[in-house]
């Protein structure tokens, strides 16, 4: 009797092809990979127990990601402080967080908890050179700097920023534009040797100058291009995929059960399937609530024994079903590819992506963190 309903399989082989491909870009950066949203929906502390001997720090995007992770790493804050005073008191204690800053009042309550907490708190002044997200323009930048620096509770860390243009297009002229704003700040700020940051995966792998003190790749270190742009600008640098990144997770699941439906009938809410032969189906476990997106309705396909399946009806909160009528001897044991590999055929969080018009970002970030996971060689 099985007692879960799907399972997220990790690969640590393919965790560690992938940060030594991203490595090889920048050998001499700190590897800072990007674990918000529950490591990308892959599971923060399966993720950290795999990777942490590989890395030299994580961001997250926020404080109560940070307290989650059982490392001795430093943990970069990209986004904001969740947690009150309190907390970070208790949290800093035991860990080394670095602070992203873009006001002065975030800067007033670090300086307080650095005196409470008897120790030197690091923070990185975010540059706004164009994505209008988080950051501070050139003058307020350098102004915060300063304030910071003459603080004795407080390091000066250095600067950080974030382009708005580098995945969805071939055309990097913003991102240089972008670049050139960061140059321009760090080159009028009086003190040398301050750090920088910026790079994202796309920005890694096809900016030299972006590949700085630290880099912050997300995607990729979960097996994934940031885009089909990205892919195209990097094959124009001649570079083969075939050694690149491999997906790290796959998602699979077991029938529930299996039966035949008659041509003519129906098959789930909305009576959207109609049969129009006599066929055979499995019920699957799976449902939005999961992250299989409902948009996948009448439109997915999973695999069964390396054949495609295509998703009949809609799905649900937790079910959904598929055509099996095509798979021979199928049965309740038959494993269920959501992600993954089966035979020759593959679905990644790509395939998802374009067929509910989304990003692989979404598709997998997306997952229930209350999936169970399990790591593999
Ligand atoms: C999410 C994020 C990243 C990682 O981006 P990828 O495209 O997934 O590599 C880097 N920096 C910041 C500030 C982010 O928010």
């Amino acid at each position: 009797m099985k007692l879960t309903s799907s399972t997220i399989y990790l690969s640590k082989k393919a965790f560690l092809n992938n940060i030594r491909f991203l490595k090889s870009f920048a050998p001499n950066s700190k590897f800072f990979p990007v674990v918000k949203s529950n490591a990308y929906g892959h599971g923060l502390k399966e993720v950290v127990s795999i990777v942490d001997d590989y890395v030299d720090g994580y961001c997250v995007h926020s404080t109560d990601e940070a307290l989650e992770i059982n490392t001795n790493n430093p943990i970069l804050i990209l986004g904001h402080i969740n947690k009150s005073e309190k907390e970070l008191i208790e949290i800093l204690k035991t860990k080394e967080l670095y602070f992203t800053v873009y006001s002065e009042q975030t800067v007033d309550l670090l300086e307080k908890i650095a005196g409470k907490v008897n120790k030197k708190i690091s923070l990185f002044v975010k540059v706004e050179t164009g994505t209008h997200r988080l950051g501070l323009d050139e003058k307020d930048a350098l102004s915060l700097a300063e304030r910071i620096e003459k603080s004795n509770l407080l390091n000066f860390s250095g600067f950080s920023t974030h382009f708005a243009n580098i995945e969805d297009t071939t055309d990097h002229s913003f991102a240089k534009k972008q670049m050139e704003i960061f140059n321009r700040v760090i080159g009028e700020f009086n003190q040398k040797g301050v750090y920088k940051h910026n790079a994202c995966s796309a920005a890694l792998m096809l900016f030299e100058e972006t590949r700085t003190e630290i880099v912050r790749p997300g995607i990729s270190f979960y097996g994934y291009y940031p885009s089909r742009e990205t892919i195209v600008s990097l094959n124009s640098k001649g570079y083969n995929r075939k050694n690149g990144l491999k997906p790290a997770l796959s998602w699979i699941t077991k029938p529930l059960q299996i039966k035949k439906v008659k041509a003519g009938e129906y098959i789930g809410y909305g009576l959207t399937y109609r049969a129009n032969r006599d066929m055979v189906i499995a019920v699957l476990p799976v449902g939005y609530s999961d992250g299989y997106d409902r948009g996948l309705s009448n439109n997915g396909f999973v695999l069964v024994e390396g054949k495609r399946c295509p998703v009949v009806g809609r799905v649900c909160m937790n079910l959904f079903m598929v055509d099996v009528t095509h798979v021979e001897r199928v049965s309740v044991d038959d494993d269920v590819v959501l992600i993954g590999k089966s035979g020759e055929e593959e679905i990644t969080a790509d395939t998802l992506a374009s067929l509910t018009g989304t990003i692989n970002y979404e598709v997998i970030a997306r997952l229930n963190p209350y999936i169970q996971k399990k790591i593999i060689d």
